[in-house]
Formats: C-alpha cells, sequence, structure tokens
C-alpha cells in the first residue's frame, strides 16, 4: 500500500536512505510554478534559492518542459559515438547567443569547471609552449567551483577539503578582488589560465571592486594567460546582464555556464572559446555521455529563448534595485542588519554575528515560516536570489515577508 506522503515522513526517508552530504531546510518541497514553490502540506513559498540560480526562468517553465517532453518522446541519447539531429543546431545556437566559435557540452557545473580546466592546460603545452606538467592556474581565496577533487584541490573551505586529499597539483591560490596579488602571480612563465567567478557566490555574494574583472582581464592579456570566467552561478541574467563579465565588457577566453543553461530541469553544463583554444582538445581526449545529448540541447535552446523572449537580464536589473534599496533600509532602523550587496537578483545581507553563528539559520527559518525560501552561505550571510519571472508585486509581497521575519529577532 503507498504510504500517504507527508513532510516528517520525506525528511524520515532522505535522512534513512540518503547520504548525509547536506544540511536541508526542514520544508518538503512538491510543487512549483514561477516564482512559487508548495510543501507536501500545501503551504506556499517565495523561492529565493531558484536551486543556486539554475532556474532563472521560473519553475516548472513552460517552454522548457514543452521542449523537454517533445524531445523525450523522440531521442533522448546516443552518446557521442554518433551524430545526433539537435546537437550541431544547439550548438550554432549556443555559440551565437554567447559570441564563441565552439562549445563543449558537459552536465554539471563541475564537469565544465574540469572542462576548462583541461582545455586550459592543454592550450598551454600547444600552444603557450609551457614544458610538460608544468602549467599552473591561478584561483582565487574562497572560491566555490564545484565538489569533485580537482575541483576541491582550488578551495580553500577546510569543509570542502578536509579529509579528501591528496589534491590536484598546479594551482597558485591568491586572495579575490586583489590586482596586485595577481599581478605578481602572473610573473611566473608557466602560468597558463586565472579562474575566477565574476562575482562570489558561494562565499556570500562577494562583489568585486568596479574594475577588478577589467584590469586582470588586461594584465592576463599581457603575459598571454588565459582568462577563464565560472559563470556557472552568475551566468544567464542573474545579474542584471547575459554574463556578470558583461557589467565591465570582458569577453572571457574560456566561458563555463551550467545551471540556469537548462531554466533547472536538467543538469545542463557548457564551456565556450574560441577555435584556437577549444581545438587544442581532440577526439578521445575528453567527453561525457550525457553531454550533448538531444533533450540537453533541445531544452538548453528553449532556457535561452526564454531569457531573451522575456528579457530577464532587463528584468534582474531592474528589480534588483528595488530589492537592495528596499532591503537597505533595514541597515538603518535595526542593529541587526550590517550590510546589504549584489548585483541584478543576485543578492545577499550580511547580519551582525560571527561567521559560525545560527543566527542566519533562525532567520531562514522565520522566513520559512513567514513563506519565503532561502539558505544561509555562512552563519551570517543569507543569499536572496529569486527566479527571474517574479513579477514587482510579487517582490514586493516576499520582501515585506523577509522583513517582518528579520524584524522579528531585533
Ligand atoms: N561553479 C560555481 C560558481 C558554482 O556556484 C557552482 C555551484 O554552486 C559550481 C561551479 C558547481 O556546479 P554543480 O553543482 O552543478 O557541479
Amino acid at each position: 500500500m503507498k504510504e500517504t506522503m507527508t513532510s516528517q515522513l520525506a525528511i524520515e526517508l532522505e535522512d534513512k536512505y540518503g547520504a548525509h552530504n547536506y544540511h536541508p531546510l526542514p520544508v518538503v518541497l512538491s510543487k512549483g510554478e514561477g516564482a512559487k514553490v508548495w510543501d507536501v502540506e500545501g503551504k506556499e513559498y517565495f523561492d529565493f534559492l531558484s536551486a543556486y540560480s539554475a532556474v532563472n526562468q521560473g519553475h516548472c517553465n513552460p517552454k522548457i518542459i514543452s521542449a523537454l517532453i517533445d524531445q523525450a518522446k523522440i531521442l533522448t541519447l546516443t552518446s557521442r559515438a554518433f551524430y545526433n539531429d539537435t546537437l550541431g543546431v544547439y550548438e550554432k545556437f549556443a555559440t551565437t547567443f554567447f559570441g564563441y566559435d565552439k562549445i563543449l557540452p558537459m552536465n554539471t557545473g563541475a564537469e565544465g569547471d574540469e572542462t576548462a580546466l583541461k582545455l586550459c592546460r592543454k592550450w598551454a603545452y600547444t600552444k603557450k609552449g609551457v614544458p610538460e606538467n608544468q602549467a599552473k592556474i591561478i584561483v582565487c581565496e574562497n572560491n566555490f567551483h564545484g565538489r569533485t577533487i580537482t575541483v576541491i584541490s582550488m578551495s580553500t573551505d577546510p569543509d570542502s577539503r578536509g579529509g579528501f586529499g591528496p589534491f590536484t597539483p598546479g594551482f597558485i591560490t591568491i586572495p579575490y578582488n586583489d590586482i596586485p596579488a595577481l599581478e605578481k602571480a602572473l610573473e611566473d612563465p608557466n602560468v597558463a589560465g586565472f579562474l575566477v567567478e565574476p562575482i562570489q557566490g558561494e562565499a556570500g555574494v562577494f562583489v568585486p571592486d568596479d574594475g577588478y574583472l577589467s584590469k586582470a582581464y588586461a594584465l592576463c592579456k599581457a603575459k598571454n594567460v588565459l582568462f577563464i570566467a565560472d559563470e556557472v552561478q552568475t551566468g544567464i541574467a542573474r545579474t542584471g546582464k547575459l554574463l556578470a563579465c558583461d557589467h565591465e565588457n570582458v569577453r572571457p577566453d574560456i566561458l563555463i555556464l551550467g545551471k540556469a543553461l537548462s531554466g533547472g530541469v536538467y543538469p545542463i553544463s557548457a564551456v565556450l572559446a574560441d577555435d584556437e583554444i577549444m581545438l587544442c582538445i581532440k577526439p578521445g581526449e575528453h567527453g561525457s555521455t550525457f553531454g550533448g545529448n538531444p533533450m540537453a540541447a533541445r531544452v538548453a535552446v528553449a532556457a535561452l529563448e526564454v531569457v531573451k523572449e522575456e528579457d530577464l537580464a532587463g528584468k534582474a536589473e531592474y528589480l534588483g534595485k528595488i530589492f537592495r534599496a528596499e532591503m537597505s533600509k533595514l541597515i538603518e532602523e535595526t542593529t541587526l542588519v550590517k550590510k546589504v550587496r549584489g548585483k541584478g537578483l543576485l543578492n545577499a545581507i550580511i547580519v551582525n554575528d560571527t561567521e559560525d553563528s545560527q543566527t542566519a539559520w533562525n532567520i531562514c527559518m522565520k522566513m520559512a515560516e513567514n513563506g519565503v525560501l532561502a539558505k544561509p552561505t555562512h552563519g551570517n550571510i543569507i543569499r536572496f536570489a529569486p527566479p527571474l519571472v517574479i513579477t514587482e508585486d510579487q517582490l514586493y509581497d516576499a520582501i515585506s515577508r523577509i522583513k517582518k521575519s528579520i524584524l522579528s529577532f531585533c
């Protein structure tokens, strides 16, 4: 007999049968539409996480879901052992959309980052003339690029790394938002690339100084080093432009995308670059069974069309200003909110407590009670990233619930 699902049962099942590699808020979701989600008991929430910015186009976006269902009935997977009739169409569409010669399709963000690292190293040996096995890639403190062994080898977060060594060599770590440190690291002739998040999302929506990206790009160019942007979280309209690098007119040599490339309906990531770089990888040197499969190809085209048709970048820019202005009032009204920062609809508040405190978690629990879902990135930082399809009325409604929740702690 089928058990009736309740929040309590769902949590017990995950706890008993699933690995304990996450610490979710105790909310069990069973339905989503646009900017809203509903739990098993039917309670309605505004989703202010958007699956870490994967659901930019809104939950169950009808156009994307139709593409998924249509393609699922025809052909789902061929592997890249054969051609299929959707991949090339997607590749042409996406390269035109983002302005690159070539795209390499993968599935998850971490795989996208791994792909970019391999591509950068291969370029260093075949084009730049770095001696074999000597290539180095500069990364930033407090980065987040995923969870694979090589990706955590670049991390400075003890939770990500602790107990998982030995690590992959070949990285130089410098502070984020520090041009002199980059300049110094670039003196090493074996440096092949600089991998950077245009805004550090997981670190707590850390926005670098204006001009950081463009200066970093210019320094990389001067040393024949590839500028690699991880736009897995910041890309696809989230920050008020198609790419966060667009705010500084920087065109990365290698661009990594994920998350919202599918509108959150399917794991799709991609690396984009021009021929000079992308053609360094030859047949058999990299790949993935599911990367670029027909479903992914159809879904990604639909997801990108939605971004353009609904001007999601423009919406994020406009609504983000309202959000930050409204939330900033809390800095004057309370002693709890210390700072509001972000770009477009990728924002965070920093509360007046220590990094390892429970305050952000407790506020998130209260917000959930009041119908808004968000998650702390640290004990004192809460990220706010609703689907970009949220309406202005919905945003004001959510803001008043967020304020009410925060004020209950003052
Ligand atoms: N890169 C960035 C900037 C991210 O924010 C994330 C995930 O949050 C990743 C990479 C990893 O993506 P995935 O979880 O799909 O592997």
